[in-house]
This record gives structure tokens, sequence and C-alpha cells, in this order.
């Protein structure tokens, strides 16, 4: 089994959405090592799918952005039948979980020499092993864990033109907790406001990102304070109270609030690494730049997301992978 059995090419895409990804002017044949943590994430989710040594990268390919897969199948032989329907199943993961990422997906049956090939840079070996060996190094790396997001709606896209970034401002929470909270609000509240919320490990897992009614039904939100950014931004809200300390002095005098103020805190790693890849993900989904992400403070005269919030670090975290991810480096 030397040479590749099999090379299935789908287009997944029509013709007139080939302007939405303009952006890829490294058109070619050229195959880039998966790089950011966007990729690896993709990447490792289909390999997790594949019950075979592999490799995935992503690589543009005739003005489009293809996931390639390679693997080694692990019967000395396979019928054409059986290879077609391995790739068909890996095909199909792959443009069901990323549907806004990946145009088309190459799959590519090949003998284990051929997957360190060319391709793969020193140190990669172990990567050709058996699955579980595979699989052991990916968990160990904690890609494996953010194989699962991806958020679907049911309903025709709004025309989204920007990402509203908020806090809650309370200790703990969770999307249950929100829409109990916002639905006392009064009778024309819908629910919890928010498209999306992200969890802290008080109420909802830390990094735990929750779509809400709002994003999968494609409903206006109810969270900015001003009717256009209802209708334009996707409300992600993160779990915590990021005002520094003078905002939260001055809070507590505007409550007047008896004893000391709380200890500032920050948005925990694993919330801001999950916020990164939603924006990432919503960024490329809705065909936006990262100048169009905003704090809440930014439309509305308000702390929030409060003066801890990392917005410098954020922001230059978005616009690494994003440009990793369109410059194909
Ligand atoms: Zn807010």
């Amino acid at each position: 089994m030397t040479d590749a059995l099999l090379r299935l090419r789908m287009t997944f895409l029509m013709a007139m959405c080939a302007s939405v990804v303009v952006f890829l002017a490294v058109a070619g044949t050229t195959s880039m090592p998966l790089d950011g943590d966007l990729l690896r994430q993709v990447a490792a989710h289909v390999e997790s799918q594949v019950d075979h040594p592999a490799r995935v990268h992503l690589a543009p390919r005739n003005g489009r952005l293809a996931l390639e897969v390679r693997y080694v199948p692990s019967a000395e032989r396979l019928s054409r039948d059986a290879t077609a329907q391995l790739e068909n199943r890996i095909m199909e993961q792959a443009m069901i979980r990323y549907p806004g990422f990946i145009e088309e997906v190459l799959v590519e049956a090949v003998a284990p020499e051929d997957l360190l090939a060319g391709r793969t840079g020193p140190g990669d070996q172990s990567q050709v092993g058996r699955a579980a060996d595979l699989r052991r190094r990916l968990d160990a790396e904690g890609i494996l864990a953010y194989g699962d997001y991806h958020w679907p709606v049911k309903a025709r896209m709004l025309p989204w033109k920007y990402l509203l970034i908020h806090h809650s401002a309370a200790d703990s929470g969770s999307v249950e907790i929100i829409d109990r909270g916002h639905r006392k609000r009064g009778p024309s509240w819908k629910g919890i406001g928010y498209d999306f919320v992200i969890g802290n490990g008080q109420g909802a897992g830390d990094g735990e990102v929750r779509e809400t009614f709002r994003w999968t039904d494609q409903e206006e939100g109810a969270h900015a304070g001003v009717v256009l950014y209802n209708q334009q931004a996707v409300g992600i809200c993160l779990i915590g109270n990021f005002s520094s300390r003078d905002e939260l002095a001055s809070e507590w005098k505007r409550l007047r609030r008896s004893g000391e103020p709380p200890e500032p805190c920050e948005p925990s790693p694993e919330q801001m690494e999950s916020l990164r890849f939603l924006a990432v993900y919503l960024l490329l989904k809705l065909n936006l730049e990262p100048d169009c992400i905003l704090r809440h403070c930014q439309v509305k005269p308000d702390i929030c997301p409060g003066g801890n919030f990392p917005t410098a670090e954020f922001l230059a975290g978005v616009r690494k992978d994003l440009k990793r991810l369109r410059s194909g480096r």
C-alpha cells in the first residue's frame, strides 16, 4: 500500500461564496502544518475521528481553505468500498462540525512512511503510531478538550456586524441563572439576553461556552442597552466581575454599601482561551474583522466588562489566530 488508494475531493460551497475567501491569496498546493490554537483544535478533532494514525493540515487550495487528511489504514489491505466509507465519514465529520472554516476536504490513504514524508517537521514522528497513542498525546496537550466546540444555528443567520463582550458583574453564574434574572425584568424579556455565556467554574464549568436561544434561533439580543447593537452585535458574557479596584470602590460608594469592596479579579485563563476561540470562530463564520469586537463600555456609558478585562492581550491573540489562518502560516 505505497500509493494513495483514493483521493476524494468535495466542494461544498457554491461559486457565489468564493468572494468570502478572497483573503486566501496564497492559493496553491503548499501545505502548512497546523499552527495556532484554532487550527490545532480543528485538526485534533478530525484526527480523533480517524481510527488510524493520521495527519491533518489546513491548506490554501484553488483559492479556498482545504482540510487535508492523510491516514494510514490499519489493515494490510482495505477494500475500495471500506476505504471510501471511511473517507466519507471523515469528510462528514469535518464538514458538519466546521462548516464555517472548511470549504473542501481531501482525504488520502497513505503508507506510514508517506505520512512522514515531506509534510512533517522534525520531532513529529510520535504522530505516527497507534491511534490510541496519538489520542493520548493530544489529550496530554489538552487539545482534545476543545474538539466539540461548534455552534450551529437553526434559523437564517442575522446580518451581524459586531461581537460585544460583557462581564456578568457577579462572582458566579450560568445560562440558567442569568436567564432567570433577565426574565424577572419584565414580560417583554424572552429570557437571557446574551448569545453566549462563558463560565468561570462557579455555576458553570471554567471556560465552558454555552450558546443560548438568541444564537441558535438567531434572535436579536437584549444585552447592549442600545437598539442598534442589540440588532447587530453577538452578545458574549463572561461570568465574573472584572471591575478594577477603583471601579469597585466607586461602585461600592454609589450603592452605599458598607464595608470594604471585594478584591478585584480577572477572567480565568480558561475563559480567555475559550473567548479567543469563540471570537475567531464567529469572525470567520460572519466574515468580520477583529475591529468588529467591542466591549460593552464602548457602545454605552458603562464599565462593563471592567478595567481588568485584558483587552489588548485578547485582541492580539485573535489577530494572531486570524492572520495565521488567513495567510496560511
Ligand atoms: Zn455589559
